[in-house]
């Protein structure tokens, strides 16, 4: 049988047809013990329910993909942390300004069996003020004598209070019923992939120029910084004419919401772009052409090549850059950018409106070249040659053979080579350069994967 050998060429093994809608956020606050984590489990652990633990999290924050009814969303378990007694209400505070800040819907958990403390009041305090729903849940109510303690929790002001049992499941149910009727709806979830608007996400550090650009694109004056009460039914996403031509921005109330303005939300910023690029086909990363390119910039870009999704690199700010610094900046630029010599960049000023125009060409190009088919043919063809010139390297004594390649998939291209042994990775990498110095893939990463017949 054929062993897949999965070819490390810098992009995962996601299927690009499996893109994901950006997914609501459920948020869960309280203080520790309460039974939050249960909580958690119980509602993933459903037999409905996907868990993906979300990579690069941090320790004490841990985001799930959630399945309920039907529906997808993002659950944040904001459990784990102990702070001390001094350190709790500061801690819980924040906990609670960053959910209101970025969550679509709230679940503040309180001990049934104790009732609300001081620390409970105080939270409840700040989250009257959230724009977002907060809805409230009294754990620990394992059975029916339980039940009468809970009332009392109206008094925290946020309403109804739904009384639950992580440990058992006793009422978590219709307590998920009650929080993705909360859940702002998803319009993305029915959009067909091959129909409509082709998709674009922007993306970016804070302060790059991501709003400026969108107000430029959608030639709005009014700042969308000053967009944000409402926010519940604002769109998730906007239809914007570039070039005569309609595009979808994915995730436009996150850019509006200013996700990761504020100190401790990064995680959050990060989990938003990661949505945001799933969701979308096409990825302009906007860096400050004013400022060297930074370590986070680089991670994005390899998470959309990762995402296998197409890249544009949109270099902001180009008023700034002195015209006698611009040859030298180019040059470090390529030196950062060394292992993503696929990606088209256009120079733009998003305060200007300098250039912006050459956008549309770039994410056109990207997305062409994405959706490539090579004909096996054309393929074979180009391999014979590329192979007869420089074989692959002696492994073990043995000279592996490549018998031939297709293109198992687009969107990105996706090609298998089947060969009589194992190819190391330098090979697979010259394959990838020849190759897309003989078929246009600008602006897509492409996987090479090898099957060796054993
Ligand atoms: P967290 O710190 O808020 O995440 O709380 P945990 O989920 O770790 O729960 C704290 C403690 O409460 C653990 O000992 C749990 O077993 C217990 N607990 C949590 N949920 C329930 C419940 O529904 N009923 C009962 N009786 N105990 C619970
Ligand atoms: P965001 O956080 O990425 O949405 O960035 P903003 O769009 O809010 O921009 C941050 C700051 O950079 C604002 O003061 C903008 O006016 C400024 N800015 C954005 N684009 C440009 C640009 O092309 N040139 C210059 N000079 N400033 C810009």
């Amino acid at each position: 049988p054929a062993v897949l050998a999965d070819g490390d060429t810098g992009t995962g093994g996601d299927d690009a047809d499996d893109a994901r809608p950006v997914q609501p956020v459920l948020a869960v606050v309280g203080r520790p013990n309460v039974g939050k984590s249960t909580l958690v489990n119980r509602i993933l652990g459903r037999r409905e329910a996907v868990v993906q633990d979300v990579s690069g999290v941090t320790r004490d924050r841990v985001a799930y993909d959630a399945l309920w009814n039907g529906r997808r969303f993002t659950l944040l378990d904001t459990g784990g942390w102990e702070p001390d007694a001094k350190g709790m209400q500061a801690a819980i505070a924040a906990q609670a300004e960053t959910a209101m800040r970025t969550a679509d819907v709230i679940l503040l958990v309180v001990d049934g069996q104790v009732g609300a403390t001081a620390v409970d009041e105080a939270v409840a305090r700040t989250l009257r003020r959230s724009d977002r729903p907060v809805i409230l849940a009294a754990t620990k109510i394992d059975d029916s004598r339980g039940e009468g303690e809970v009332a009392s929790l109206w008094r925290l002001g946020l309403g109804e209070p739904h009384p639950v049992s992580g440990l058992h499941g006793r009422g978590s149910g219709d307590l998920l019923d009650i929080v993705l009727d909360a859940m702002p709806s998803s319009p993305r979830d029915d959009v067909d992939l091959e129909g409509g608007p082709r998709r674009v996400a922007l993306v970016g550090k804070p302060n790059v120029g991501k709003s400026s650009l969108l107000n430029q694109l959608t030639g709005e004056t009014r700042s969308v910084v000053d967009a944000v009460a409402g926010t519940t039914t604002d769109p998730v996403d906007s239809l914007v004419e570039i070039d005569g031509e309609t595009w979808k921005i994915v995730d436009t109330a996150g850019l509006r919401r200013k996700v990761g303005q504020a100190s401790g939300t990064e995680y959050y910023a990060s989990l938003r772009t990661k949505a945001a690029i799933e969701a979308a086909e096409v990825t302009v990363l906007l860096l400050d052409a004013s400022q060297p390119i930074s370590e986070q910039d680089l991670r994005v870009a390899s998470q959309v090549a990762e995402a296998g999704r197409a890249l544009v690199l949109a270099m902001n700010k180009w008023d700034l850059v002195d015209s006698d610094r611009r040859h030298a900046m180019v040059r470090e630029l390529e030196r950062a950018l060394v292992r993503f010599p696929w990606v088209e960049r256009v120079n733009i000023s998003a305060r200007t409106g300098r250039a912006v125009q050459k956008l549309a060409p770039a994410m056109r190009t990207a997305l062409e070249n994405w959706d490539r088919r090579v004909p096996t043919g054309q393929l074979n063809q180009w391999l014979s040659e590329v192979v007869a010139a420089t074989p692959p390297p002696v492994r073990g004594g043995k000279q592996p053979k490549i018998l031939y390649a297709t293109q198992a998939q687009n969107r990105p291209p996706t090609f298998v080579l089947f060969t009589s042994g194992f190819l190391e990775a330098g090979y697979r990498r010259f394959l990838e350069r020849k190759l897309r110095e003989t078929f246009p893939l600008i602006g897509t990463p492409v996987q090479i994967n090898v099957r060796v017949r054993e």
